[in-house]
């Protein structure tokens, strides 16, 4: 290649379309049409020593735009008959398509000579069809004086366009050359140099480089880039060694370019990646370090625990499935990408909740059950006995699907307490969940994961707290659930309550199945009138009416004293509360059906006496283990002192200690003055009532209402008027017509009754009468105010007090007749 070549004057002319064939480069091309078959055969394959033909570029007549002057600067002055637009017939070599509709085609003025350096002939199978392979080397440039198109393949006079090696070593000599030179070769090294980083096969050029004559090495440089057909024909025509270096160089330089800006985007990925690689790396370490340092047990692979937890749930296997799936999604993010915490919060209660683990059902002994609730409640022997009856059925039927227990009755009455009793006594587990004012079914049922804050509803979570999967739930407050728009929250209790349903509940923030269906459900309500009929329709409602003085006496006495009495770390022998006393608080300081506001009250009483207590601990000598006593525990009681509001504080501390601890002389026994002192003035006083019904017009009936019983005061009243009954007190149309009733029922009678001197005398002569309800903002309504009313109005005309410790209730009728009454123990 280095050697110069002796040019013939003609040369057979190869096309090359759209492509140059520069000095130095080589190229392997296919030949298929017959001009180039033609060629080949006769120039190169029939030849004894390896032929030379002549490449020249041609330019499609689409990508013909403004070239007709480079065209018309090659061949068309020169020779006449053809002008600068050869029209020929497509004999392309490299183009193998075998198009060959004619078309015009523009000759480049310029090509390169070129050496055949290997050759191979193939026969088309079916059609017979001779194709060449051939490797050529481009040698140099030449001039195309004329072009002939005669003949099966071009052919053309040419003249070399070399350099004779006198010429040569003058533009060697021409410090311009020897400029450029330095330059391109600056150029050609750095290039070498960043290639041979990326690729480590720099040697072979750099060899190159010191070897060759540097003009023609820049015909090798820039065959070896891809370039544009244009900047190639620039290529080709620069002959000039001064003009093609420094086109050389500009090319070369740009290729080095677009080489270090790649470069440079490759690093700015590298660097990413390895940022995350290297705190792998660094984390790798650290855990290295660790097993080392033998501390790595409290900071083990946080994934793997959770993985092994999760295998140690026991899930259903397709649940199994769908966790492991969500944990394979969690071990491929990272802890800061988002969504991470959320997958590992759900996966975290998948791995918590029960899906197997149970609490190991005893065998149930019916005789201890009932000492148990005998224990932990007075009365209620009727429930206690339907309790009982339910507990028989599921030992002989341990999956009986019996109905839903449901106590219903004021607060305060043992409703919860009862429920924890059937968990205790069947060996369960307990758990209650308060659906008080829950109006989202979301709360049930849990929100769908792809709320930001989504959480399983409230029977998840209440079993993942419980952790075993045949817990007694309470469902507290099953009444006051409502629904608005955010659905009802019944519909979804309703698939809870449900034996066929529930097992396979579905909560949307676990969204698989889960199975219910060996809890044991239990509610309470306030009122069984609030609940949905589909609702109630699968619970045994169990009424609890709320006690009697008498026995709100008989549970202090026997259950919460007692209680409360440890609940402070206090006993008998600190704190006497006698009956009469506890009597006291039930009527002065307490008006409710249950007994809870008469826990905080004694709660409070014994509160007062651990103070009492603490403090003659300073006066009197007590033993030495005084100091085994949790001291902030009496610090407590002496800051909370005599405080009205119950605070009781479950304690570890045995009575018997604190005894031995506090020696004191005698007991503290509670009187009314300690009652008052502790507990504040009477909030209800009996003398109110007394003082109520002092003057004449004035009687006491019962009501009822869903926290208990309450008495009611009737006032009537008259004055100068024509006979018009008033009444006032947000009364319903019942009630009404029940004071209309006993007003005729009384002037009808009132002859009988000694309210008028004789037989015919009208009541109401010039006078109105006016009958109030007090608490006139608490809408009233019900026949059974009947009795309560004729008293009143009795009680107005005869002018005479009613009794003040009698409350009474009863519907009238207009013969005077009272019809049979329920209810009076709620009332
Ligand atoms: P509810 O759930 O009906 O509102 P709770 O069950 O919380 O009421 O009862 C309040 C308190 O009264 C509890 O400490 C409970 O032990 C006590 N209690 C209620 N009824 C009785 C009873 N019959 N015997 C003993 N304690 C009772």
């Amino acid at each position: 290649m280095a050697e110069s070549v002796e040019l013939p004057g003609r040369l057979a002319i190869l096309p090359f379309r759209n492509k140059v064939l520069l000095p130095g480069a080589f190229i392997r091309i296919r030949c298929t049409s017959h001009s180039s078959v033609k060629l080949v055969e006769q120039e190169l394959w029939q030849r004894e020593e390896k032929g030379l033909i002549g490449i020249l570029p041609v330019r499609d007549a689409a990508e013909m735009t403004s070239m007709d002057s480079v065209l018309s600067q090659g061949v068309g002055s020169e020779t006449g008959e053809r002008s600068s637009k050869v029209q020929v017939s497509t004999s392309d070599a490299h183009k193998v398509d075998g198009k060959n509709h004619p078309e015009v085609i523009h000759w480049h003025n310029r090509g390169v000579a070129a050496r055949a350096l290997h050759l191979s002939r193939g026969v088309e199978k079916p059609s017979g069809r001779v194709t060449y392979i051939v490797v050529l080397e481009g040698l140099c440039r030449f001039n195309v004086e004329e072009l002939s198109t005669r003949g099966p393949y071009c052919t053309a006079k040419i003249s070399s366009l070399e350099m004779t090696k006198a010429e040569m070593d003058h533009v060697e000599q021409d410090p311009d050359f020897v400029a450029l030179s330095r330059q391109f070769k600056a150029t050609a090294m750095e290039l070498i140099s960043v290639l041979e980083q990326k690729q480590k096969t720099g040697g072979k050029i750099k060899v190159l480089l010191e070897t060759l004559p540097l003009h023609k090495l820049a015909d090798i440089f820039v065959a070896s880039f891809e370039m544009s057909f244009e900047e190639q024909l620039s290529m080709l025509d620069s002959v000039d060694p001064k003009v093609r270096l420094s086109k050389a160089t500009e090319l070369v330089d740009r290729h080095l370019q677009s080489i270090r800006v790649a470069e440079k985007i490759t690093q700015k990925v590298e660097g990413q990646l390895s940022k995350s690689q290297k705190e792998f790396l660094l984390r790798q370490q650290m855990r290295a370090i660790k097993e080392e340092l033998g501390d790595n047990d409290d900071d083990e692979d946080d994934l793997a625990a959770l993985e092994r937890k999760m295998q140690s749930a026991g899930m259903p296997s397709n649940i199994w499935k769908h966790a492991q799936r969500e944990l394979r999604r969690l071990k491929k993010m990272q802890p800061q990408q988002p969504g991470y915490n959320s997958s590992r919060v759900y996966l975290e209660l998948l791995a918590d909740l029960p899906w197997q683990k149970a609490s190991e059902e005893q065998e149930l002994d019916l005789k201890a059950a009932r000492e148990r609730l005998d224990s932990d409640h007075y009365g209620l022997v009727k429930i206690k006995q339907r309790i009982i009856e339910y507990l028989a059925v599921r030992k002989l039927k341990p999956d009986a699907r019996g109905p839903v227990l449901c106590f219903v009755g004021p607060p305060g009455v043992g409703k919860t307490s009862l429920a924890s009793s059937i968990a205790a006594a069947l060996g369960r587990k307990f758990v209650r969940i308060s659906l008080g004012g829950v109006k989202d079914e979301a709360d049930i049922r849990g929100h769908r994961r792809t709320y930001i804050g989504s959480m399983p509803g409230r029977l998840i979570d209440g079993l993942k707290r419980v952790g075993v999967c045949n817990p007694v739930m309470l469902l507290d407050e099953i009444d006051k659930t409502g629904s608005d728009v955010r659905g009802d929250p019944a519909s979804a209790l309703l698939e809870v309550l449900d034996p066929e349903q529930n097992k396979s509940f579905n909560d949307h923030y676990l969204n698989v199945p889960f199975d219910l269906s060996k809890v044991i459900f239990v509610a309470t309500a306030n009122r069984a009138q609030p609940i949905p009929p589909p609702l109630l329709d699968r619970m045994e409602v169990i009424e609890l009416p709320g006690y009697t003085v008498e026995e709100k006496l008989r549970i202090a006495m026997q259950h919460l004293i007692p209680r409360v009495l440890d609940q402070h770390g206090l006993s008998s022998e600190f704190l006497q509360i006698p009956e009469a006393m506890v009597k006291l608080v039930i009527q002065r300081y307490t008006r409710e059906a249950g007994v809870r506001n008469l826990e905080r009250n004694l709660a409070a009483l014994a509160r007062a006496a651990a103070v009492r207590v603490a403090e003659q601990e300073q006066a009197v000598s007590v033993s030495k283990d005084v100091h085994k006593l949790d001291s902030p525990l009496l610090e407590n009681r002496l800051a909370e002192g005599a405080e009205m509001e119950m605070e009781v504080i479950p304690m570890g501390v045995n009575n018997h200690e604190i005894s031995t601890a506090f020696r004191i002389a005698s007991p503290l026994v509670v009187d009314e003055a300690m009652l008052e002192k502790i507990l504040g003035p009477p909030r209800f006083d009996d003398r109110e009532a007394a003082d109520r019904v002092a003057t004449p017009g004035v009687s006491v009936g019962l009501v009822w209402t869903t926290f208990g019983g309450e008495v009611q005061f009737v006032e009537a009243t008259a004055m100068a008027g024509n006979g018009e009954l008033h009444l006032t007190g947000q009364l319903g149309d019942v009630i009404k017509e029940s004071a209309q009733i006993a007003l005729t029922w009384v002037r009808a009678r009132a002859a009988d009754l000694k309210l008028a001197a004789a037989e015919g005398t009208n009541l109401l002569q010039g006078r109105d009468i006016h009958i109030h309800f007090p608490a006139g903002a608490v809408p009233k309504d019900g026949p059974s105010a009947g009795v309560t009313l004729v008293t009143a109005l009795v009680s107005l005309f005869s002018q005479k007090s009613v009794r003040a410790d009698t409350a009474m209730t009863g519907e009238m009728t207009l013969r005077g007749l009272v019809l049979p009454v329920g209810g009076i123990k709620d009332k």
